[in-house]
């Protein structure tokens, strides 16, 4: 097979990007699928999912309720029609991945166990253990090895989309372990890279989560979509920002204040610890800013207790949590509380793309947390993301088969030019550059710290101004990079280099959303703007690239059967 043109060209290797490629190859056998990941695919941050899946699975649940929670999470920023359809697929891949082998955790009587999880009304995420995502992605890797047709490129970083005719017809990419660039092409390009945690200093996601697919469509003059919705889930452990998981509060863990108070009766009073996570941070914030948190040596935080829970059933349900307060915190969460706070865990924002993952470039999809097909809204339900990975990426990869067989493949000429452009574009611009004196990771650093106080938990006008100004700054530090590492052969200082550039257009893109959006709805919450106003504001933002900075348009959000109200809990 020639490793360098396919038919549907895929970028991830994640659970979206791993589940797009299956079902390409089951949609048409005779597809020649290529796959790229910048890491060992079971190296992406799917891996490290913890709690689970929602889907609509026993007879006491309905789709109705699935989609009301999911909608009512969203604070009714969710596109109804992307929601209905969810809630109905959701539960098919939950059992498509049983057929494929996935290890759901089980009852006693071996139908697959549920757990509760925040802002769902009932019990409906599966898991397996607390190790979900590790077990899922362990699932489709597995599965797509038995098909001839997917060709992976491990270690290769994608840097640029190639468009002709304003059709995207493939990508290049430096493979890491030789340095040498290269064109792939493609008659369709799934982007599945992933979440952009990485652009905020505390943050539950992975090194490898910056933004790059969101960057790299967005360049390409793709726009972005609700860029201003970023999660922060309230329970990180301080100073290294790892998750506990949700499932600590769905199995029964309380979270306390340092009056041994459980503080959500004032926030939540129906659902307590099962609120939404956007609700419990601001809750926990409120609560830090009156006193009432404990102060450490990394700042203030809430204990989250699960000591009543007893050892057996912690062993059996959280034996990572477990794992995890012994090597992080140096504590055993059987006789100790564990120390959390509000972390930045998720983008609800994305590449801006319809319910089959099409965006609005010819031959470019997008799935998975880098894409927003309009499920999550402002707010996105725990446990949501993983079987959205499954449902869009399996949509995602069924709509590129079809496209496919309408198009002709990208002509020759023109790659072989844009190969060329991009590869002194690289090399200009950092491996053989001479000059500049500004580090990489401290550009990078400013700017997550940055991130952290100007579009945390709470925004304000002056505070979001402010850090617009700041990314101008950095981006204009970032032309003056010096890199010392000039060598082909794994240069993680290249690497580093290119996502840094993708992590401050996003950044950029966040920020300039944030500041536009003057009303507080879900996961955005203005203190100079603290009521929903959705005569104005009951939209999309939609973010477009420009050399002068992001220009923003509004979509009206698709409603349907459910009426937005108040959102209380
Ligand atoms: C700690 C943690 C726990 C979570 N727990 C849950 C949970 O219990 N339930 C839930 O529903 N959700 C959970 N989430 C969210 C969920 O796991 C993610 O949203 C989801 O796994 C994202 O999958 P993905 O396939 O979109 O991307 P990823 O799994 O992040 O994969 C991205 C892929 O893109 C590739 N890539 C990126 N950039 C490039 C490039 N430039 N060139 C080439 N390849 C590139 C990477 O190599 C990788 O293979 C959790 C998230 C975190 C961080």
């Amino acid at each position: 097979m020639d490793p360098t043109s396919y038919d549907v060209l895929i970028i991830g290797g994640g659970l979206a990007g791993i589940r797009a490629a299956i079902a390409v190859a089951e949609t048409n056998p005779r597809l020649k699928i290529g796959m790229v990941s910048k890491v060992y695919p079971m190296r992406s941050h799917t891996v490290s999912a913890e709690g689970g899946a929602a889907a609509v699975l026993s007879k006491d649940d309905s789709y109705d309720t699935h989609a009301f929670d999911t909608i009512k999470g969203s604070d009714y920023l969710a596109d109804q029609d992307v929601v209905e359809a969810f809630v109905r697929e959701a539960p098919l891949e939950v059992v498509q991945m049983e057929h494929w082998g996935c290890p759901w955790s089980r009852n006693a009587d071996g139908t697959v166990a549920v757990r509760p999880f925040g802002g769902m009304t009932t019990w409906r995420t599966v898991f397996a253990a607390d190790k979900s995502g590790f077990h899922m992605l362990h699932t489709v890797f597995q599965t797509s090895l038995k098909y001839d047709q997917i060709h992976r490129h491990d270690e290769a970083f994608v840097t640029k989309l190639l468009v002709e005719n304003s059709r995207c017809v493939g990508v290049t990419a430096i493979d890491v372990r030789s340095g040498q660039m290269y064109a792939i092409t493609a008659k369709a390009t799934i982007l599945a890279t992933g979440g952009l945690g990485r652009i905020y200093a505390f943050t539950t996601n992975g090194n490898i989560c910056t933004g790059d697919g969101m960057a790299l469509a967005y360049r390409a003059g793709v726009p972005l979509k609700d860029m201003e919705m970023v999660q922060f889930h309230p329970t990180g452990l301080p100073f290294t920002g790892i998750l506990i998981t949700e499932a600590v509060r769905g199995e029964g863990g309380y979270l306390l204040n340092n009056q041994g108070e459980r503080f959500l009766k004032r926030y939540v009073p129906n659902k307590m610890e099962l609120g939404p996570r956007d609700i419990i941070s601001r809750a926990m914030t409120t609560e830090f800013e009156e006193g009432r948190g404990f102060e450490g040596p990394h700042g203030k935080y809430m204990h989250l207790d699960v000591r009543h829970l007893g050892e057996a059933t912690i062993d059996r349900r959280l034996p990572f949590m477990r794992e995890l307060g012994r090597e992080f915190v140096g504590i055993d969460i059987v006789k100790d509380p564990i120390p959390v706070r509000p972390v930045m865990h998720y983008m609800m924002g994305g590449v801006d793309a319809d319910i089959s993952g099409a965006t609005l470039m010819k031959g470019l999809y997008a799935a998975g947390e880098c894409a927003n097909v309009g499920l999550n809204g402002a707010n996105r339900l725990g446990s949501n993301s993983l079987s959205e990975c499954l449902v869009f990426g399996a949509a995602a990869g069924r709509a590129a088969a079809e496209q496919v067989g309408s198009l002709a493949a990208a002509g020759a000429n023109p790659i072989e030019a844009m190969l060329k452009d991009e590869t002194k574009r690289v090399e200009g611009g950092f491996l053989d550059k001479k000059g500049g004196d500004e580090r990489i990771a401290e550009i990078r650093e400013d700017m997550q710290h940055s991130m952290d106080e100007g579009a945390g938990v709470y925004r304000t006008k002056e505070g979001l101004t402010e850090l617009t100004r700041r990314l101008d700054g950095f981006r204009e530090r970032f032309e003056r990079i010096k890199i010392d590492d000039s060598s082909r052969v794994f240069n993680t200082e290249l690497t580093a280099a290119i996502e840094l550039g993708f992590m401050l257009d996003c950044a950029v893109a966040v920020a300039h959303s944030a500041l536009a959006r003057e009303e507080s709805r879900g996961a955005h919450a203005r203190r100079d703007f603290p009521e929903r106003n959705d005569e104005k504001y009951l939209k999309h933002t939609i973010a477009h690239h420009t050399e002068a900075g992001p220009r923003l348009e509004y979509r009206d959000v698709t409603l349907g059967k459910f009426e937005p109200k108040a959102r209380a809990y």
